[in-house]
Protein backbone atom coordinates (compact mmCIF):
# COMPACT_ATOMS: atom_id res chain seq x y z
CA UNK A 1 0.00 0.00 0.00
CA UNK A 2 2.53 2.26 0.87
CA UNK A 3 4.75 1.72 -2.24
CA UNK A 4 1.67 2.15 -4.34
CA UNK A 5 1.50 5.76 -2.57
CA UNK A 6 4.98 6.76 -3.09
CA UNK A 7 4.97 5.43 -6.89
CA UNK A 8 1.95 7.64 -7.15
CA UNK A 9 3.47 10.46 -6.05
CA UNK A 10 6.63 9.89 -7.58
CA UNK A 11 4.58 9.73 -11.03
CA UNK A 12 3.19 13.49 -10.49
CA UNK A 13 6.65 14.77 -9.41
CA UNK A 14 7.66 13.36 -12.78
CA UNK A 15 4.81 14.36 -14.76
CA UNK A 16 5.06 17.99 -13.27
CA UNK A 17 8.85 18.42 -13.92
CA UNK A 18 8.26 17.16 -17.79
CA UNK A 19 5.61 19.39 -17.97
CA UNK A 20 7.75 22.20 -16.53
CA UNK A 21 10.73 21.01 -19.33
CA UNK A 22 8.00 21.16 -22.01
CA UNK A 23 7.26 24.76 -21.48
CA UNK A 24 10.65 26.15 -20.54
CA UNK A 25 11.71 24.85 -23.88
CA UNK A 26 8.24 26.66 -25.63
CA UNK A 27 9.70 29.60 -24.19
CA UNK A 28 12.78 29.13 -25.33
CA UNK A 29 11.67 28.53 -29.20
CA UNK A 30 9.38 31.59 -28.48
CA UNK A 31 12.16 33.98 -27.10
CA UNK A 32 14.37 33.21 -30.11
CA UNK A 33 11.80 32.40 -32.99
CA UNK A 34 9.57 35.15 -32.34
CA UNK A 35 11.44 37.76 -30.48
CA UNK A 36 15.48 37.53 -31.56
CA UNK A 37 14.41 36.76 -35.05
CA UNK A 38 12.55 40.24 -35.24
CA UNK A 39 14.86 42.31 -33.69
CA UNK A 40 14.86 42.22 -29.96
CA UNK A 41 17.88 42.79 -28.14
CA UNK A 42 17.68 44.21 -24.60
CA UNK A 43 19.10 41.49 -23.04
CA UNK A 44 17.22 41.86 -19.68
CA UNK A 45 13.51 41.92 -21.51
CA UNK A 46 14.64 38.56 -23.28
CA UNK A 47 15.68 36.89 -20.12
CA UNK A 48 12.20 37.91 -18.78
CA UNK A 49 10.26 36.79 -21.54
CA UNK A 50 12.53 33.41 -21.05
CA UNK A 51 11.05 33.41 -17.27
CA UNK A 52 7.81 34.17 -17.17
CA UNK A 53 5.42 31.12 -17.62
CA UNK A 54 2.81 32.22 -20.21
CA UNK A 55 1.25 29.04 -19.72
CA UNK A 56 -0.35 30.38 -16.24
CA UNK A 57 -1.74 33.03 -17.73
CA UNK A 58 -4.29 31.80 -20.64
CA UNK A 59 -7.59 30.02 -20.37
CA UNK A 60 -7.23 25.85 -20.10
CA UNK A 61 -8.41 25.74 -23.77
CA UNK A 62 -5.27 27.54 -25.10
CA UNK A 63 -2.73 26.11 -22.87
CA UNK A 64 -1.72 24.50 -25.90
CA UNK A 65 -1.37 27.70 -28.01
CA UNK A 66 0.34 29.42 -24.61
CA UNK A 67 3.60 30.20 -26.39
CA UNK A 68 2.35 30.95 -30.29
CA UNK A 69 2.63 34.00 -32.06
CA UNK A 70 -0.55 35.29 -31.21
CA UNK A 71 -2.64 37.54 -29.07
CA UNK A 72 -5.40 34.77 -27.15
CA UNK A 73 -9.08 35.15 -26.07
CA UNK A 74 -8.73 35.60 -22.44
CA UNK A 75 -12.37 36.05 -20.56
CA UNK A 76 -15.05 38.86 -20.93
CA UNK A 77 -13.48 39.12 -24.73
CA UNK A 78 -10.20 40.50 -23.93
CA UNK A 79 -7.24 39.72 -24.87
CA UNK A 80 -3.42 38.45 -23.67
CA UNK A 81 -1.16 40.18 -26.35
CA UNK A 82 0.68 38.27 -28.53
CA UNK A 83 4.72 37.96 -27.02
CA UNK A 84 6.25 39.56 -29.23
CA UNK A 85 4.04 42.68 -28.65
CA UNK A 86 4.74 42.36 -25.07
CA UNK A 87 8.29 42.40 -25.33
CA UNK A 88 8.58 45.26 -27.97
CA UNK A 89 6.61 47.53 -25.51
CA UNK A 90 8.60 46.43 -22.90
CA UNK A 91 11.93 47.11 -24.89
CA UNK A 92 10.70 50.73 -25.69
CA UNK A 93 9.84 51.57 -21.77
CA UNK A 94 13.52 51.22 -21.07
CA UNK A 95 12.90 50.17 -17.51
CA UNK A 96 15.14 50.68 -14.77
CA UNK A 97 14.72 48.48 -11.53
CA UNK A 98 14.48 51.74 -9.80
CA UNK A 99 11.08 52.36 -11.56
CA UNK A 100 7.63 52.98 -10.77
CA UNK A 101 5.15 51.75 -13.78
CA UNK A 102 1.61 52.45 -14.42
CA UNK A 103 0.02 49.90 -16.67
CA UNK A 104 -3.66 50.41 -17.87
CA UNK A 105 -5.60 47.28 -19.50
CA UNK A 106 -4.17 44.85 -16.82
CA UNK A 107 -6.41 41.74 -18.34
CA UNK A 108 -4.82 38.21 -18.20
CA UNK A 109 -1.78 40.29 -15.67
CA UNK A 110 1.03 38.17 -18.21
CA UNK A 111 2.70 42.50 -18.81
CA UNK A 112 2.38 43.07 -15.40
CA UNK A 113 3.70 40.18 -14.57
CA UNK A 114 6.79 40.63 -16.99
CA UNK A 115 7.20 44.32 -15.96
CA UNK A 116 7.59 43.84 -12.29
CA UNK A 117 10.21 41.91 -12.82
CA UNK A 118 12.03 44.94 -14.57
CA UNK A 119 11.31 47.82 -12.20
CA UNK A 120 10.51 48.46 -8.86
CA UNK A 121 6.88 48.88 -8.71
CA UNK A 122 3.86 48.28 -11.11
CA UNK A 123 0.51 50.06 -10.55
CA UNK A 124 -2.16 48.32 -12.68
CA UNK A 125 -5.75 49.41 -13.52
CA UNK A 126 -8.48 46.94 -15.00
CA UNK A 127 -12.13 48.54 -15.68
CA UNK A 128 -13.57 44.97 -15.55
CA UNK A 129 -13.34 43.42 -12.32
CA UNK A 130 -13.48 39.66 -12.51
CA UNK A 131 -10.40 40.19 -14.76
CA UNK A 132 -8.64 42.23 -12.05
CA UNK A 133 -9.25 39.51 -9.45
CA UNK A 134 -8.15 36.70 -11.85
CA UNK A 135 -5.09 38.72 -12.37
CA UNK A 136 -4.24 39.60 -8.62
CA UNK A 137 -4.87 35.46 -7.43
CA UNK A 138 -1.97 34.79 -10.30
CA UNK A 139 0.25 37.60 -8.73
CA UNK A 140 -0.44 36.12 -5.44
CA UNK A 141 -0.03 32.52 -6.23
CA UNK A 142 3.35 33.40 -7.36
CA UNK A 143 4.19 35.65 -4.06
CA UNK A 144 4.74 39.01 -6.59
CA UNK A 145 4.80 41.82 -3.82
CA UNK A 146 5.44 44.34 -5.97
CA UNK A 147 2.26 44.69 -8.32
CA UNK A 148 -0.61 46.70 -7.55
CA UNK A 149 -4.20 46.04 -8.73
CA UNK A 150 -7.45 48.55 -8.89
CA UNK A 151 -10.21 48.52 -10.90
CA UNK A 152 -11.16 51.44 -12.59
CA UNK A 153 -11.01 53.86 -15.42
CA UNK A 154 -7.35 53.56 -16.21
CA UNK A 155 -8.06 56.69 -18.99
CA UNK A 156 -8.32 58.78 -15.44
CA UNK A 157 -4.94 57.40 -14.48
CA UNK A 158 -4.07 56.78 -10.89
CA UNK A 159 -3.00 60.47 -9.53
CA UNK A 160 -2.64 59.11 -6.21
CA UNK A 161 0.69 57.13 -6.88
CA UNK A 162 1.81 60.00 -9.36
CA UNK A 163 4.34 60.50 -10.60
CA UNK A 164 5.34 57.20 -12.77
CA UNK A 165 8.45 56.80 -14.42
CA UNK A 166 6.97 54.61 -16.94
CA UNK A 167 3.61 54.29 -18.25
CA UNK A 168 2.01 52.10 -20.57
CA UNK A 169 -1.41 51.58 -22.14
CA UNK A 170 -2.10 47.92 -23.64
CA UNK A 171 -5.21 48.57 -24.94
CA UNK A 172 -5.85 50.80 -28.59
CA UNK A 173 -6.21 54.78 -27.68
CA UNK A 174 -8.22 57.36 -30.12
CA UNK A 175 -5.40 59.67 -28.68
CA UNK A 176 -2.96 59.27 -25.00
CA UNK A 177 -5.20 60.33 -22.68
CA UNK A 178 -4.26 63.63 -21.09
CA UNK A 179 -4.10 62.67 -17.54
CA UNK A 180 -1.44 59.88 -18.22
CA UNK A 181 1.44 62.52 -19.87
CA UNK A 182 0.08 64.57 -16.60
CA UNK A 183 0.65 61.94 -14.14
CA UNK A 184 3.83 60.64 -16.43
CA UNK A 185 7.71 61.74 -14.74
CA UNK A 186 8.92 65.20 -16.08
CA UNK A 187 12.19 63.79 -15.42
CA UNK A 188 12.55 61.72 -18.61
CA UNK A 189 8.81 59.80 -18.25
CA UNK A 190 8.14 57.67 -21.12
CA UNK A 191 4.73 56.40 -21.86
CA UNK A 192 4.09 53.55 -24.84
CA UNK A 193 0.56 53.13 -26.05
CA UNK A 194 -0.80 51.97 -29.25
CA UNK A 195 -2.41 54.97 -30.58
CA UNK A 196 -5.27 55.26 -33.88
CA UNK A 197 -8.42 54.13 -34.83
CA UNK A 198 -10.90 51.49 -33.39
CA UNK A 199 -9.50 49.01 -35.77
CA UNK A 200 -5.67 50.52 -36.89
CA UNK A 201 -2.75 51.93 -34.60
CA UNK A 202 0.68 52.47 -34.20
CA UNK A 203 2.68 51.91 -30.94
CA UNK A 204 3.63 55.16 -30.08
CA UNK A 205 6.54 56.27 -27.51
CA UNK A 206 6.23 59.37 -25.88
CA UNK A 207 9.36 60.79 -23.41
CA UNK A 208 8.12 63.64 -21.30
CA UNK A 209 11.28 66.23 -20.59
CA UNK A 210 10.13 69.55 -18.06
CA UNK A 211 6.69 70.09 -19.54
CA UNK A 212 7.60 69.08 -23.41
CA UNK A 213 7.08 65.91 -24.70
CA UNK A 214 8.40 64.27 -28.25
CA UNK A 215 7.01 60.59 -29.97
CA UNK A 216 8.34 58.25 -32.29
CA UNK A 217 6.02 56.42 -33.76
CA UNK A 218 6.77 52.54 -34.62
CA UNK A 219 5.11 49.13 -35.15
CA UNK A 220 1.15 48.79 -36.82
CA UNK A 221 -0.70 46.61 -34.43
CA UNK A 222 -3.85 45.34 -33.72
CA UNK A 223 -5.53 45.60 -29.66
CA UNK A 224 -8.86 45.86 -28.28
CA UNK A 225 -10.40 49.06 -27.13
CA UNK A 226 -9.32 51.06 -24.31
CA UNK A 227 -12.81 52.39 -23.42
CA UNK A 228 -13.67 55.11 -20.97
CA UNK A 229 -13.50 58.90 -20.39
CA UNK A 230 -10.10 59.25 -22.82
CA UNK A 231 -11.32 56.33 -24.58
CA UNK A 232 -13.43 54.82 -27.11
CA UNK A 233 -17.25 54.66 -26.05
CA UNK A 234 -18.01 51.03 -25.25
N1 LIG B 1 -1.95 43.62 -20.56
C1 LIG B 1 -2.89 42.54 -20.77
C2 LIG B 1 -2.25 41.18 -20.58
O1 LIG B 1 -1.05 41.10 -20.35
O2 LIG B 1 -2.99 40.20 -20.65
C3 LIG B 1 -3.60 42.60 -22.08
C4 LIG B 1 -4.60 43.65 -22.07
S1 LIG B 1 -5.97 43.49 -23.15
C5 LIG B 1 -5.21 43.59 -24.72
C6 LIG B 1 -6.65 45.11 -22.87
C7 LIG B 1 -7.29 45.27 -21.51
O3 LIG B 1 -7.58 46.64 -21.31
C8 LIG B 1 -8.61 44.53 -21.36
O4 LIG B 1 -8.55 43.66 -20.26
C9 LIG B 1 -9.63 45.65 -21.14
O5 LIG B 1 -10.69 45.30 -20.28
C10 LIG B 1 -8.75 46.72 -20.55
N2 LIG B 1 -9.28 48.09 -20.66
C11 LIG B 1 -9.91 48.69 -21.69
N3 LIG B 1 -10.20 49.96 -21.38
C12 LIG B 1 -9.75 50.19 -20.11
C13 LIG B 1 -9.73 51.30 -19.23
N4 LIG B 1 -10.28 52.49 -19.55
N5 LIG B 1 -9.17 51.16 -18.01
C14 LIG B 1 -8.63 49.98 -17.62
N6 LIG B 1 -8.61 48.89 -18.41
C15 LIG B 1 -9.15 48.98 -19.65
Amino acid sequence: MMLSIVSKMTGLIYYKSEHMDRYAKERERMCKEQLVNRGISDKKVLDVMLKVPRHNFVTEENLIRAYGDMALEIDCDQTISQPYMVAIMTELLELKETDRVLEIGTGSGYQAAVLSELAKEVYTIERIEHLAKGAMEKFEQAGKTNIFVKVSDGTLGLADYAPYDKIIITAAAPAVPPPLIEQLSSDGGILVAPVGDRYSHKIVKLRKIGNKTEETHHLQCIFVPLIGAYGFNP
